[in-house]
Order: structure tokens, then sequence, then C-alpha cells
């Protein structure tokens, strides 16, 4: 298929993974990490580190919006679908992500609640207008993506008089995740982890540009290289990663050229300044509190904010002690290092969030490459990689 078949070309992968073994110094180790859930999904799907020299290894990083939110939120989510006047309406992944003591939003339906799987914010502002007597909730999450279409609904519910419609806002933002994962000591609990470089998002970048991440490659001297979310995409970005390092270069460069541009898409740019605003803090699942690392409603639409509406007060809530997904998310493991990888954890049955979301890196590995990890005798754990 025209646009999907050129970029998915075997040979074409394989000619540029020998480029890739060619230029990667031998005596020299390359970690890189692919930001983006999209990306290791790609990565999983397509076998992309087993093209990989042994000396080029990918991270898997915190860029899967569903793995992010953290149980209290979910557990926010859970408490207002309870009320009898909410109608909550979500993308169908949150449904199955824990909360605190095993709680799910698919659990909460089943026990009664008004849950509602939506596709798009249009389709909550739908129930809103069907059902005036209904208080129409949107959970919204997601990157920079997925903000602009919440800042829309936004705009429509106001337009339109929508009173019963309000949004409960988890929107989280790419760069300052990218900055805690490189500041990880002591942010993160002292785990030092070495990334040689990023590979930055795709769909996110639509929106930002690649301007945001030229202060993050300044500063801590890491190349950033935007890339689609094809197999050839990955790995051309991969090569791209591994000349800037051999050059002692840290620049921000641009692989997925048909879709982004340093600016990034302006109008949604304006409309999500519009509507939000940053957060001093927030909780990101694996990374902790991360500073103004998220977005809420400005005050202007306070009546659209359903954290004030509700007088939502979230209480940080426990992850299954078992589960993994805080140090897979900061990169410091894979997902077969959990003991419940495979046995309990699956993702029909999935104990952690990683394990949920088709971006989620468990479910990648799962989906993908689990046997393949298995027969090959990967090391599960990340080793640290000399400077
Ligand atoms: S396999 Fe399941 S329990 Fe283990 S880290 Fe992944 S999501 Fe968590």
């Amino acid at each position: 298929m025209k646009h999907i078949d050129e970029y998915r070309n075997g040979a074409l992968a394989r000619d540029i993974a020998a480029t890739i073994a060619q230029a990667a110094a031998p005596g020299r180790q390359y970690q890189f990490m692919e930001f983006c859930g999209g990306h290791t999904h790609a990565i999983s799907r397509y076998g992309i580190e087993d093209l990989l020299p042994a000396n080029v290894q990918m991270v898997h990083g915190p860029g899967c919006p569903v793995c992010v939110l953290p149980a209290g939120r979910i557990d926010d989510a859970i408490k207002l679908a309870m009320r009898p006047e909410v109608t909550l309406c979500t993308y169908a992944d949150l449904m199955r992500v824990p909360a605190s003591g095993g709680a799910t939003l698919l659990r909460a339906s089943a026990a009664g609640a008004d849950i509602r799987m939506v596709y798009s914010t249009l389709d909550a502002l739908r129930i809103a207008e069907a059902e005036p007597h209904r208080e129409v909730v949107f959970l919204a999450i997601g990157f920079e993506t997925t903000t602009p279409p919440t800042a829309l609904a936004i705009h429509a519910a106001r337009g339109r008089g929508l009173g019963n419609f309000s949004v409960f806002c988890n929107h989280v933002l790419t760069p300052p995740a990218m900055r805690a994962i490189l500041e990880s000591p002591p942010r993160l609990g002292g785990a030092k982890m070495r990334v040689d470089g990023f590979i930055g998002p795709a769909h996110v970048s639509t929106v930002t540009g690649t301007r945001p991440y030229r202060v993050l490659a300044a500063e801590f001297k890491k190349p950033v290289v935007v890339a689609g979310f094809e197999p050839l995409d990955v790995i051309h970005a991969i090569l791209m990663l591994v000349r800037q390092v051999n050059d002692g270069r840290h620049d921000v460069e641009n692989q997925y050229t048909r879709c982004v541009t340093a600016e990034g898409n302006r109008i949604a740019q304006e409309k999500m300044a519009d509507v939000f605003e940053l957060r001093p803090s927030f909780e990101w699942r694996g990374l902790g509190e991360v500073p103004f690392s998220a977005l809420r409603l400005r005050t202007e639409y306070a009546d659209i904010d359903a954290e004030l509406r509700f007088a939502i007060t979230t209480v940080p809530a426990m992850d299954n002690p078992a589960c993994e997904c805080g140090t897979i998310l900061r990169g410091l493991k894979k997902p077969a290092a959990c003991k419940l990888f495979g046995t309990v954890c699956s993702p029909e049955t999935p104990m952690g969030s990683c394990m949920v979301s088709p971006e989620g890196a468990c479910a990648a590995h799962w989906t993908y490459g689990r046997f393949r990890d298995r027969a090959a005798g990967r090391q599960s754990v990340r080793p640290e990689i000399p400077a």
C-alpha cells in the first residue's frame, strides 16, 4: 500500500542495519532511548533490535500515555464514575489500567458505574448534548498529541453552552519527562542509567515541532532524532544517532520530515495555550513527581474543570509491589525481568499499566518478542554502560 509498504521494505532495513554495523565503533557501546510507546511497539513488532549490532541497544522510555498515569488518578476517575449523576467518558485502553487494590474502570463499570468508551472528545460532547440530565466527564489523558482535541472540545462545550460537560485533565508533556530521565539521580531514587541519545516522538512532534528538544540536547549534550513510527523510520533514526555520537554532536535532527517541522502546528499550540496552563508538579507512574510536566485548565475555564466541579483531591496510591512498571518506564529493566511477565500478567490479565496498551513495553514484548527474548537469552536487566 502506498505510504506504508515503502516504509516497511525489509531489504532496505537490512541495508541500513549493515550501515549501522559499519558505523558503530567496535569498542564503543551505544544506548539510545525511544521515548515514545509507538516506537517501542514498532521496535518489537518489526524485530528491529534483532537487526542491530550487539553494541547498539535500545531502551524503552515512558512515552506511553496510558502507562504513565498513576494509580491515584485512576482511583479518582473510579470515584467520579461511581457518583450517581456522572457519566464518565474514556478511551478504551484506560478501562483495564490497574488502580489501587486491583480496581479498574472496567470493574467499576461492571459494578454499575456509568462509564462509556469513546473514540474522540466529540463523542463525549455528543453524549452531553443528548443527555442533559447527566454530568458528562471526559477523562483526558495523553501527551501533546491528544491535548489539542481536548482544548477544542472545551471550546465547543463553551460555545454550545453545555453546562453538563467537564474535563478531568491528565495531559502530560514530553520535554519535562525527558529531562526527568536525564536527571535521574537523585530524582529517580538514585538509580542511574546512561542514555546516549533519544529517538524523539513522532505524533507529539507534529504538534510541538522539533524546537522544544533543542534546550535538552544542548544542556545534556544528548542528540535527539525525531522519527516516524514505521520500521524504516526507526532504523534510519538509529543510524542518525550513531553518526551523531561518533561525530561528538548533540543536535536535534528531524527524520520525520514528511510530517514534522521545526515550529510544529501553531494553531494547535495556540488552542492548547488558550485553555491549559502548567501544573507546578504532577505524579507520573514510574517517574514520581515531575515539576511542570502536566497541564490543568486555566481559571477562565474553571467551570469546565471536573477537578474543581467535583472537588477531586488525589491521594497517591501504591502499585502492585510485584509489578516492575516503574523500573521499566525508567528504562532500567526490560519486561522479561518482571517475575509476573507472561505468568500471571498478560494482555488478557494485566497486572500493571505497561501490559495494557499496545504502546506499553510489556504488551509489546508479550505480543511480538517474548519467545525471541527467551531464545536469544537476552539480558533483561540493563547493564550500566561505562561512559
Ligand atoms: S509484566 Fe505486568 S506486572 Fe510485570 S512490569 Fe509488566 S505490567 Fe507490571
